[in-house]
């Protein structure tokens, strides 16, 4: 069912019912401030982390940037995410090397399909997403990951939903600043 050049996001909405739960689809519809989303897959010596994330957890703001400090920050955050695969610790024994990083800001638009309703441009939402893609020597040595360089550098993100899918564990969970470890 998984195809290496399928993306992680395809692949979770295509099954997202069997792992849906409260807050799991955020990604699907609704955009909470706060909240970030980490889809991990597994496949083969594959790994494939996408990270989707509300603007305002990452910049602070979602309009386009006005301001000097504005312009500063979208060009710091822009830098830092091209270095995603630093914001995320793995078993240093899996042997994994980033192959590529990929960001985009898919919803990033002035709501002009909607034009029946009161949009003042600064009140717009933007969603990013960002995809690391890693080759992995010894891919089982995968079971656990830490996400204490994400919670470092956005102090906005105040929780990370989780959904791993692999050949054999499809499993899900929730990081805070306090708790930024999960083994599987
Ligand atoms: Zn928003």
């Amino acid at each position: 069912m998984f195809k290496p050049t399928l993306s992680v996001l395809a692949l979770f909405i295509c099954t997202a019912p069997a792992l849906a739960n409260e807050e799991s689809l955020a990604s699907l519809g609704t955009h909470q401030h706060g909240l970030t989303e980490l889809f991990v897959a597994i496949e083969q010596n594959q790994l494939e982390i996408t990270i989707s994330s509300p603007a305002y957890n990452l910049l602070g703001f979602e309009h386009q940037p006005h301001t000097p400090e504005q312009k500063a920050k979208l060009q710091q955050v822009t830098q830092q995410l091209e270095q995603a695969d630093q914001l995320i610790w793995l078993p240093q024994q899996a042997a994994c090397q980033r192959t590529k990083v990929q960001l985009t800001q898919p919803n990033d638009h002035d709501h002009d399909h909607d034009h029946d309703h009161d949009h003042d441009h600064d009140d717009q939402h933007s969603d990013w997403l960002v995809h690391i893609n890693y080759q992995c020597a010894a891919i089982d040595k995968i079971n656990q990951l830490d996400v204490k360089p994400l919670f470092t550098a956005f102090p906005l993100i105040e929780k990370i939903q989780m959904q791993l899918i692999s050949p054999d564990i499809q499993t899900s969970t929730r990081f805070t600043a306090q708790q930024t470890q999960w083994k599987w």
